[in-house]
């Protein structure tokens, strides 16, 4: 019998607490119950957003919260800046040409992030962009790219700016409203410490005109304006996943009262006791600037990153998550966001540890959990003296 640990950038590991709010029975939602539920949740994920800007709760994954950005603001035709980083940048263009739009693609290395100068020279080339978007964590390599650099620069444009922060809301500093986002969108299953299902997106008053003046807009379930519309009364405009939402109420409550810069720092000394364990491993890792909700490590020649990754769980119950397309079997990526922590990341860096060794990886036996628990010691003195 092996216990199971899941430390995937999504979904991640749910609370007890929260999973047993999903199996309370089932009610009206066209009710003043579910409008009392809905004003809350809104009001926490306001919170958590960092935004005075309503936030709308959709019934789809993350990847319906960012058709329902595009969807609501583009027309056919309209053009679009995507900022490629990896397989999320990639996701933006393909929604966006999905739609109909005309794509402008900034493309970069996979492992490096976009730099804000090649926006500013596109949208000088392309003063009629509608949309400018781009990803906060790129999940796929663990980069992260420079949000409020972009947000200075959109800011002196029409264009909008749409952030997918799904792997990064609740694990690290993402200031919705300060850094000028226009569209944020997030997903349950990150950092919210919730099963899959619910996408969240906010939308900024200059994100409003575009959206209200948008005559052709082809969505019709994903149209934002149905969700503020119906939100004047705390109501949806269609079924809600009311369960996912209770437990949603939940999670944010555990969120909300541990306060979001105490939980901005936990992940960053997460990310750093990952760093280290991973470097002392005779790792090196891939990602140029690494976000603080994952880290990636680069799979040692001679070790086939497909196997690692099987291994990792079928010897230990481990579950890390491999590349994807062209990184696949050359890379590892450990999530550190949610309901992780310190305990799991030694866990996961000690059976990557003995994993590798038993696959012939040149390590000295201890050494990234001794690294690691270095860090931890520097982060558990720090919290010591700053709450005295
Ligand atoms: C997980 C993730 C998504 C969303 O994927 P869904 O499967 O649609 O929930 C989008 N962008 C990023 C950066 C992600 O990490």
């Amino acid at each position: 019998m092996i216990k199971p640990r899941l430390l995937t950038p999504g979904p991640t590991p749910v609370p007890e607490d929260v999973l047993l709010e999903m199996a309370q029975p089932v009610f009206y939602h066209r009710s003043g119950r579910f409008r009392e539920l809905l004003a809350r949740v809104t009001q926490d994920l306001q919170y958590i957003f960092q935004t005075r800007h309503t936030v709308l709760t959709l019934t789809s994954s993350g990847t319906g919260g960012m058709e329902a950005a595009l969807a609501s603001s583009l027309c056919p035709g309209a053009k679009v800046i995507c900022l490629i980083a990896g397989r999320w940048g990639e996701r933006w263009r393909n929604i966006a040409l999905a739609l109909g739009a005309e794509v402008v693609s900034l493309t970069v290395p996979y492992g490096e992030p976009v730099a804000p100068a090649q926006l500013e020279d596109a949208l000088r080339a392309h003063p009629d962009t509608v949309a400018v978007c781009a990803t906060l964590c790129e999940t796929a390599t663990g980069v992260k790219n420079d949000i409020e650099a972009y947000g200075s620069i959109t800011a002196r444009t029409s264009a909008l700016l749409m952030v997918d922060a799904i792997s990064s809301l609740g694990a690290m500093p993402c200031l919705t409203d300060e850094w000028g986002v226009d569209v944020c969108v997030t997903g349950s299953q990150k950092g919210l410490m919730l099963p899959p299902g619910l996408a969240f997106v906010s939308v900024s008053e200059k994100g409003w005109r575009v959206i209200d003046a948008n005559k052709a807009s082809r969505a019709f379930y994903f149209d934002l304006r149905k969700y503020r519309d119906n939100l004047t009364t705390n109501d949806a405009p269609f079924t809600p996943a009311l369960t996912l939402i209770r437990a949603l109420a939940r999670s944010l409550a555990m969120l909300r009262s541990t306060g979001i810069e105490t939980l901005w720092a936990k992940y960053a000394g997460l990310a750093r006791m990952s760093r280290a364990g991973i470097m002392a491993m005779n790792l090196e890792l891939f990602a140029k600037v690494p976000s603080e909700a994952m880290t990636v490590a680069a799979v040692p020649s001679g070790i086939d990153g497909n196997a690692l990754v099987s291994n990792l769980e079928k010897w230990h119950g481990i579950k890390l998550a491999g590349g994807q397309d062209s990184l696949k079997g050359k890379i590892v990526r450990l999530a550190h966001m949610g309901y992780i922590d310190a305990f799991d990341i030694l866990a996961a860096l000690s059976a990557l540890e003995l994993t590798l060794a038993k696959m012939g990886h040149a390590l000295e036996p201890g050494a990234g959990v001794a690294a690691a628990q270095r860090e931890l010691y520097r982060v558990s003195l720090d919290n010591a003296s700053s709450s005295t």
